[in-house]
């Protein structure tokens, strides 16, 4: 007979689960029933050795979901601080002239950036100090400090299982007398059915935590493509379907169609109305663009008033009808606000992609065709 103790010994038949643990129990039972001579340090043995296999495991799950945990937690506070930032951001939106692209602001709006700028240095600074400064407050400053390495997270330490029954199992195998095992060895197995239930539900934590962090990420992802305002894609996410369609349509030689949006004299309705009435405006315009479009057709939006559609598969007579349906629609729908009718129009430009197209020439046509409708007396769609 092999050595019991030697490691590697034990019956490879013997899977490690609850089931085959119960099966082994029934089976030692009826032997011992039946008078039959049972090899008690063999058992004894192959029991330890799964013992022992199953609390490394754990103690792995363990710290596996628990840096699940703090990987899971870190991006809940990366999406909440992403949520406020974009917020304030929103409100801090520098009111440039799209035609002579001059800013044209108060003095409050710079007070609020600097205000907002030295809230938030590590969204505009690369390091956290000039030489000037690292030298007025420290002396002839050296260089500046490294900066913390972002990356890889430190790894983890692993537990060491503290068993008390494998401790005593270990010195019960030097006894000679098999009698002498016995109860050692119902220690150990009852130890053993204990770890494997732990086991079990660490493995189901672990799972939702893997399946939330899965979601979380997934929100993450859709919050950086979406602008928060309207719910429509943002300038990012339409920039990529933009260039993806366009590469498309090269292959393919098949039709596509940008089309450029901006709505008139809105800041006329910020002023006579407040902002937040300019925002519900924005977003029935983000919903009636959503309405009136065909399955196939993506709309986003660009920046603060102005909005971007990409309609593939679309000939510049459909286009134009497209638009122009959609020019009508936005100037009759009509925002009720304290008891005040609100209305808007359009300026729309609308282009065409040819072969030699790259995603700036549309983008630039489809703008140039826009502003061509602001000159020709707005509320009107041109085509280029
Ligand atoms: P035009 O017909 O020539 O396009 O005139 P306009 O007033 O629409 O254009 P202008 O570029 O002068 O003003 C755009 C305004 O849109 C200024 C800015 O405050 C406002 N705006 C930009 N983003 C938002 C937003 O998210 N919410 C609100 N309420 N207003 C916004
Ligand atoms: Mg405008
Ligand atoms: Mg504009």
């Amino acid at each position: 007979m092999a050595d019991p103790r030697e490691p590697g010994s034990g019956d490879p038949s013997f899977p490690v689960t609850e089931e085959a643990i119960a099966t082994r129990a029934a089976e030692l039972r009826q032997a011992v029933e039946a008078g039959t001579d049972v090899d008690w340090a063999r058992e004894y043995w192959i029991l330890l050795e799964k013992h022992e296999w199953l609390a490394g495991r754990l103690a792995k799950i363990v710290a596996i979901s628990d840096r699940y945990q703090a990987s899971y937690r870190e991006l809940v506070e990366r999406l909440e601080d992403t949520n406020a930032r974009f917020r304030q951001l929103r409100e801090l939106g520098l009111p440039v002239c799209t035609g002579c692209r001059k800013a044209q602001t108060d003095g409050r709006y710079w007070a609020r950036l600097e205000e907002f700028l030295q809230r938030n240095t590590d969204l505009v600074f690369a390091k956290p100090l000039c030489q000037d400064c690292l030298e007025q407050r420290y002396g002839t400053a050296t260089s500046l400090p490294a900066s913390t390495p972002r990356g890889d997270p430190p790894s983890v330490q692993l537990p060491a299982v503290e068993d008390e029954a494998l401790r005593s199992a270990r010195t019960a195998l030097s006894i000679p007398s098999p009698r002498d095992l016995m109860a050692p060895f119902t220690q150990l197995a009852n130890r053993y059915e204990k770890l494997l239930r732990r086991l079990n539900k660490v493995v189901r934590i672990s799972d939702r935590v893997q399946a939330d962090l899965r979601e979380v990420n997934l929100l993450l992802e859709h919050t950086s493509r979406t602008d928060p305002l309207t719910s429509l894609a943002n300038r990012r996410a339409m920039r990529e379907l933009l260039a993806a369609e366009v590469s498309r349509a090269r292959r393919h030689g098949s039709p596509l169609v940008v089309v450029s949006l901006d709505l008139d004299h809105f800041k006329a309705i910020n002023d006579t109305y407040g902002h937040d009435a300019g925002d519900a405006v924005l977003v029935q315009v983000a919903a009636v663009m959503e309405r009136n479009l065909r399955r196939e057709d993506s709309c986003g939006r660009w920046g603060g008033e102005e909005f971007l559609m990409v309609l593939p598969e679309c000939g510049l007579e459909a286009s134009t009808k497209v638009a122009e349906k959609l020019r009508g629609r936005i100037e009759q729908a009509t925002v009720i606000l304290g008891g005040r009718t609100l209305r808007v129009t359009a300026s729309i430009g609308v282009a065409t992609f040819s072969v030699d197209d790259s995603v700036e020439d549309l983008l630039r046509r489809a703008d140039d065709a826009m502003y061509a409708a602001k000159r020709g007396g707005r509320n009107r769609v041109v085509r280029l």
